[in-house]
């Protein structure tokens, strides 16, 4: 038996509970896990609270993150003992995910647990820290480095956020944090952002185009924001694309893009090819200060998660959570 989240929906409605699993429930995979810790992304929250269509299979135990030691491998590249970091592929989604004490999955969508994190680190890092690895390696790819200008951050105190301003600032850009809570200035300087500017500011409908503020952008709330992010970049800066905290459309024109060369790249981390995902992991333990992961980090109980949630989707939590399952 384990513990577990399971999500399930029926006559009863939609509903998210902690309970006792037999292990014959879990899914087929090659590789079967024991789950060490695994975190709340904005995801996750969206698939216990059930308030947007994340969950595609009924019940299931939400989680797109884990990380775990092996305890039986039919996988040609993982034996009993692997340390082990999962994140995506439709797991937490359409196959069970890591808010449970075991679990059984493809050996394919595993990634070893790099030397430089704890089980509990790499989860403070989770799909948040590693899509914002995915936002500062494609700034790089198209050329914006620290001397091109500052980098503009949305939803900088969120998980996705503060991993984006605290790697952005140990590579030596000038970083600003856009923020709806001016209470977390102080949290977001330490982490490394130069300037704290205000949500209200990048809410309302943008003009075509702005004054050009930005080299580059990581945005992690879409909408009226994302517009008036393209808006307010210079010529032939880049904006990455990877979240919608604040809405999925994106109401700007044409103008920044064909006026001034900007580039939006869109992001994803849930299907990102394998290369890549050692990449961003590597690039992590390298340009990721622990102290600063430290300060962005809260830990909480499996139970904890299910209150959490809410909050997280409320605005409520700062930085990345880290749910011990045992
Ligand atoms: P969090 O909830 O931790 O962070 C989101 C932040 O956005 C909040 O902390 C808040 O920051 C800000 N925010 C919240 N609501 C609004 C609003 N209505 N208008 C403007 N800003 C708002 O979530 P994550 O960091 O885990 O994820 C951020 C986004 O990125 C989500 O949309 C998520 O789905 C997406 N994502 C996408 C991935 C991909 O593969 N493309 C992977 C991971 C995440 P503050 O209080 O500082 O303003």
């Amino acid at each position: 038996m384990f513990k577990a989240i399971l999500v399930e929906k029926d006559e009863a409605g939609y509903r998210a509970t902690v309970r006792e699993l037999d292990d014959t429930a879990l899914p087929d995979g090659d590789v079967r896990l024991r789950v060490a810790y695994s975190t709340l992304n904005y995801k996750d929250a969206l698939a216990i609270t059930g308030k947007s269509p994340v969950v595609r299979k009924f019940p299931l135990v939400p989680g797109i993150d884990l990380a775990g030691t092996v305890e039986s491998s039919t996988h040609p590249d993982y034996k009993p003992g692997d340390a082990v970091v999962l994140n995506g592929w439709g797991v937490g989604e359409t196959h069970w995910g890591g808010l449970a004490q075991r679990a059984r999955l493809s050996g394919d969508w595993l990634v070893p647990l790099p030397q430089a994190f704890t089980p509990a680190q790499a989860m403070a890092i989770g799909t948040a820290g590693y899509t914002a690895m995915l936002c500062v390696l494609a700034l790089e790819q198209h050329g914006i480095t620290p001397d091109k200008g500052p980098i503009v951050v949305t939803g900088a105190s969120g998980g996705v956020g503060s991993v984006a301003v605290a790697v952005l600032a140990k590579l030596g850009y000038s970083v600003a944090a856009v923020t709806g809570r001016p209470q977390e200035a102080a949290y977001l300087r330490q982490l490394g952002a130069t300037q704290v500017l205000e949500r209200a500011e990048f809410t309302a409908p943008a003009r075509p185009l702005a004054k050009e503020r930005w080299a580059g952008a990581v945005d992690t709330v879409g909408s009226h924001t994302l517009a008036n992010v393209c808006a307010q970049t210079q010529y032939r800066g880049v904006v990455t694309a990877c979240g919608l905290a604040g809405g999925m459309d994106l109401p700007s024109t044409v103008a920044p893009f064909i006026l001034r060369g900007v580039t939006l790249a869109g992001i994803d981390s849930v299907m990102c090819p394998r290369p890549e995902r050692l990449q961003a992991w590597q690039r992590l333990a390298s340009d990721l200060n622990l102290e600063r992961l430290g300060l962005m980090a809260s830990e909480i109980a499996l139970e904890e998660a299910l209150p959490a949630a809410e909050a997280l989707l409320a605005g409520r939590v700062r930085g990345r959570v880290v749910v011990d399952v045992n």
